[in-house]
């Protein structure tokens, strides 16, 4: 700690980092955007400006992906042999873990989140799933098929297929875990042989920006297989996932900018995945440990400030300990320090941005006026200029008000009441959303568990926990919360096609 960022002690990697112009990463050149536009990045505790990054647009992008399609076509990168590929992901991963406490600061300063939570979580996973994939890398195999073919009688043939990489892929990413999401996306993709051009989100593009930085310096990926446009959505992100020369878009972000996304893509009909929103049930049965289930469900919706999109922000429980639940889920929330998440003693940091800040506060009346009763929290202060809203809980909602249909993506969660055992009934109220990210079911009645988890529509579901997260297990969404999912090898599938071939013997 030897530097001071608006009154931060910061190591000195981050105030080295925050004094230089923030530049694109385009084939393996630091430059400024063709338009020499900027836009400024802000400390969401304080809303003071905290650097200037390069705006990059249509022209940017163009360039990034003419630098990633002569880095994939020239087979730069594919040509290396899979086990030195598989070193080289490793590598990225020993990279982050050097760099953990400039990261981490980083990743504060940037997203607003704690320090210690950035160290403890977003830093730590990002080098797992670069070992994880790292491993895949040599690993991504083809089958051998008997084949009949009944048209032909006699004739034989001996059929394989290939798992080749996709090619050029346009990675758009959001701010509620900047390092991580970029580890997530860029891990797989060069793993398969991928080669990349990363949009990070505007709010939050300094992590990206560091570790970007920090593989260049390394020597370790050649020119080309890696490109990164900061800049804002419409202007960058649009004409990434639009960009005829671009194969593939991998998209993290709201359901909204999805469906946007998917109608940019079509122009040539590029492949694309999708994690967006979610709107994720927490289930408490009146067997469950309760005291567990508190302390879980709490977890579930305040981490991060609420801002994942597997955030457990419609809570259920029986009735027969919903006052206990909501009590303590109460207890929990009125207890966590709200503050700058510079400081190493808070637990919730500011939103990330004004708008986030606004939204989320105008959810917050809007339950209110919907008659919705606030048990904990529900206050809201920007007077400082950062974006605090403080871990709120209500009850007294019901599945027709907005703040239990829509993705609020902050500290707020809706209590609703069950009387009824009834699985069928339960999981139609669980269901009873667009979304279908991931779920919550805490109980001590194994049947009961499976049984639930298998009828609730969503992706992930975690059975007497909530935000289990790892590099080795797929996450995504059913319905409107996304297509084809991160992680696991699953993903691989994401970055890769299939060739199917076959031979005349
Ligand atoms: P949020 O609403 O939570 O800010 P978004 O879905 O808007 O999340 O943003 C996620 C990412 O998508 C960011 O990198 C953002 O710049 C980008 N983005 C926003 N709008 C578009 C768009 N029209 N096309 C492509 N990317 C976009």
């Amino acid at each position: 700690m030897d530097a001071t960022i608006l009154n931060y002690n910061v190591s000195d990697g981050v105030s080295n980092f925050l004094s230089k112009n923030k530049q694109l990463y385009i084939d393996g050149k630091w430059v400024d955007s063709k338009s020499g536009k900027t836009f400024e990045v802000e400390d969401p505790a304080t809303g003071k400006q905290i650097a200037t990054c390069a705006a990059g647009d249509s022209n940017d992008i163009d360039l990034a992906v003419k630098a990633a399609r002569k880095a994939f076509d020239s087979g730069k990168w594919t040509s290396i042999p899979t086990n030195e590929r598989g070193k080289i992901i490793w590598k990225i991963g020993d990279l982050i873990d050097k760099h953990a406490e400039e990261l981490a600061q980083l990743e504060s300063l940037d997203n607003g989140k704690p320090v210690t939570i950035a160290g403890a979580a977003d830093v730590p996973l990002s080098s797992d799933i670069m070992r994880y994939m790292a491993g895949w890398a040599t690993k991504i195999e083809g089958e051998t098929i008997p084949i009949s073919v009944p048209y032909t009688p006699g004739a034989q043939y001996h059929s394989y297929t290939l798992r080749e990489p996709v090619g050029v892929v346009g990675q758009i990413i959001p701010w509620n875990f900047p390092l991580l999401m970029m580890a997530w996306k860029l891990a797989p993709a060069l793993a398969a042989g991928c080669t990349i051009v990363l949009k990070p989100a505007e709010q939050t593009p300094l992590s990206a920006l560091r570790l970007t930085e920090i593989i260049n310096d390394s020597g370790l990926l050649p020119e080309g297989v890696l490109n990164v446009v900061t800049g804002l959505g419409e202007a960058a992100g649009a004409p990434l996932a639009a960009h005829p020369e671009v194969d593939k878009v991998a998209f993290t972000g709201s359901t909204e900018v999805g469906k946007l996304i998917t109608q940019a893509s079509a122009g040539n009909l590029k492949k694309v995945s999708l994690e967006l929103g979610g709107k994720s049930p927490t289930i408490i049965f009146p067997d469950a440990d309760v005291d567990a289930a508190i302390a879980g469900a709490a977890s579930a919706i305040f981490f991060n400030h609420g801002q994942c999109c597997c955030a457990g922000s419609r809570l259920f429980a029986h009735e027969k300990i919903f006052e206990k639940v909501t009590e303590g889920i109460s207890k929990i929330a009125e207890g966590i320090k709200v503050g700058p998440g510079m400081d190493t003693s808070t637990e919730m940091g500011p939103l990330v941005s004004d708008e986030q800040f606004q939204k989320v506060s105008g959810y917050i009346e809007s339950g209110k006026q919907e008659g919705g009763e606030i048990v904990a929290g529900g206050k809201y202060d920007n007077a400082s200029g950062g974006h605090f809203v403080h871990p709120t809980v209500f009850s007294k909602t019901n599945a027709d008000m907005t703040l239990v249909k829509e993705e609020i993506f902050g500290p707020v969660v809706c209590a609703q009441p069950f009387s009824d055992e009834n699985l069928e009934k339960i999981a139609s109220e669980a269901n009873n959303t667009n979304f279908g990210l991931a779920a919550s079911i805490w109980t001590k009645n194994i049947s009961v568990a499976h049984k639930l988890a298998a009828k609730i529509r969503s992706g992930t579901v975690w059975i007497n926990c909530h935000n289990i997260f790892d590099a080795s297990l797929p996450f995504g969404g059913y319905k409107e919360s996304g297509w084809g999912r991160e992680m696991g090898h699953e993903v691989l599938k994401n970055y890769t096609e299939l060739k199917a071939i076959t031979v005349n013997l």
